[in-house]
C-alpha cells in the first residue's frame, strides 16, 4: 500500500456520530425555517455546470454582509474556504497560531499543508488573552493567525474593539477570523476587510440560516486577496442547488433576526436549567452551550435515550457541547438529564 504523506498519515477521520436519534444537539445545526423543503430541485439545469463565479449568490451575500461582491469567494461550506487559505499560504513547516480549544478542523487543514498549528491555551473559564496572542505572533511569526469568534466549542465571544487591537498589532500574518456563529448576536468585522489587507473573514449559512446540508459558506476579504486566491479555487466549487437555495434563503434574511433572538432566549433558559443540574455553564454568544459536569458518562447515557450531544473530554475533566434546540427539544434534554442524574 502506498501511504499518505507523513504530515497526514496518522490523522483520524472526523468523527460523526451516526446513530438513530430523537433529538440532535451535537453539531450546532438549527431548524430549517427559510426554505420550503417541497420546492427543492425545481429550476436546476442538471446538465449544465453551475456558475463558477456564483455571481447571483455573491451579490445577495454582498447585500446581506454589507460588502462588495468582489470581496467574496464562496465555497462548499466555509470549511472549504479555511482549507483553501491555509493550503494556499502555508509552506511545509510554516506555523499557524490559534487559541485552544477551538474548531478541530484547523489542525487537519494545517496537517494537510504540512504546517504546524501552535495552540495558545485559554484561561480556566475559557476566556482568552488577546495580548498573549499578539505577543506569541511577534515571537513565532506565524504565516496565519486564526481567531474563531464566537469560539467553537466554548462560545466565548471577543469584543470587536479587542479584535481590532489584534488587527492593529499583527501585521505580518494572514488573519483568518472565523465568524461561523457571529449571526447569533456578535458584532462582525466584515466592514474592516478593506482596512486590513491581511484580514479574511469566514461566514457560513450552515448555522444561523439553518442550511448545513447545502454547504454554503464564504470568505470575505479585500479584492486583491480574493483575486490572488481565485487562482487556486476549484472551478465550479459550489453546486447549482446550493447556489440557488443559498440565494433564496438570503432573500429571506430578515427572518434571521427574529430566529437568532429566539435562540438566545432558549439558550439562556437552557443554561439556567443546566446550572440547576450542577453543570458548570460557560457564557456563550452562539447557538450552543459549553458545559462541565462531574459525571463522565452523560454522552453515553443520553445517546442511549436518543439524544445526541458532543463530548469533549480534556484530561480527566468531562466537558460537553450542547446545541440549543427548539423549546421541545430542550425540554426533552432536561427531562432525560433529570432522570439520569
Ligand atoms: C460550523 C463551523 C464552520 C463551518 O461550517 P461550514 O458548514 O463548513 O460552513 C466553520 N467554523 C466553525 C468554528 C464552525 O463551527
Amino acid at each position: 500500500m502506498i501511504e499518505l504523506k507523513r504530515s497526514v498519515r496518522n490523522l483520524k477521520p472526523y468523527f460523526v456520530n451516526q446513530v438513530p436519534y430523537r433529538v440532535k444537539m451535537d453539531a450546532n445545526e438549527t431548524k430549517n425555517y427559510l426554505l420550503d423543503q417541497e420546492a427543492l430541485f425545481e429550476k436546476i439545469e442538471a446538465n449544465i455546470y453551475p456558475d463558477s463565479d456564483a455571481t447571483v449568490l455573491r451579490q445577495k451575500m454582498a447585500d446581506y454582509y454589507g460588502c462588495g461582491q468582489n470581496n467574496i469567494m464562496v465555497g462548499n461550506g466555509s470549511s472549504d474556504m479555511i482549507n483553501l487559505v491555509i493550503n494556499g499560504f502555508c509552506e511545509t513547516d510554516d506555523s499557524v497560531l490559534s487559541f485552544t480549544p477551538s474548531f478541530s478542523m484547523y489542525e487537519t487543514y494545517c496537517d494537510m499543508a504540512g504546517a504546524r498549528l501552535v495552540k495558545l491555551g485559554s484561561n480556566g473559564d475559557f476566556s482568552v488573552e488577546l495580548d498573549e496572542l499578539i505577543d506569541k505572533a511577534r515571537e513565532i511569526m506565524p504565516k496565519i493567525v486564526i481567531i474563531c469568534n464566537p469560539n467553537n466549542p466554548t462560545g466565548y465571544y471577543i469584543e470587536k474593539k479587542d479584535v481590532i487591537r489584534a488587527l492593529d498589532q499583527i501585521k505580518d500574518s494572514i488573519i483568518i477570523l472565523d465568524e461561523a456563529y457571529i449571526d447569533f448576536g456578535g458584532e462582525s468585522c466584515v466592514d474592516l476587510v478593506d482596512q486590513y489587507e491581511n484580514l479574511i473573514v469566514m461566514r457560513t449559512l450552515s448555522k444561523a440560516f439553518g442550511l448545513a446540508a447545502l454547504r454554503v459558506g464564504c470568505m470575505i476579504t479585500n479584492e486583491a486577496m480574493v483575486n490572488k486566491l481565485w487562482a487556486i479555487k476549484s472551478p465550479y466549487n459550489l453546486n447549482a442547488i446550493s447556489q440557488y437555495y443559498g440565494t433564496m434563503a438570503l432573500d429571506r434574511s430578515s427572518e434571521v433576526t427574529a430566529f437568532v433572538e429566539e435562540i438566545a432566549i432558549h439558550r439562556e433558559k437552557l443554561a439556567a436549567k443546566l446550572k440547576a443540574l450542577d453543570f458548570e455553564v460557560y457564557p456563550s454568544k452562539a447557538n450552543f452551550i459549553f458545559v462541565k459536569h462531574n459525571r463522565h458518562d452523560l454522552f453515553e447515557q443520553l445517546c442511549e435515550r436518543g439524544i445526541l450531544i458532543r463530548k469533549m473530554p480534556m484530561g480527566q475533566v468531562s466537558y460537553y457541547r450542547i446545541s440549543v434546540g427548539t423549546l421541545e427539544e430542550n425540554e426533552i434534554l432536561i427531562k432525560e438529564l433529570e432522570e439520569i442524574l
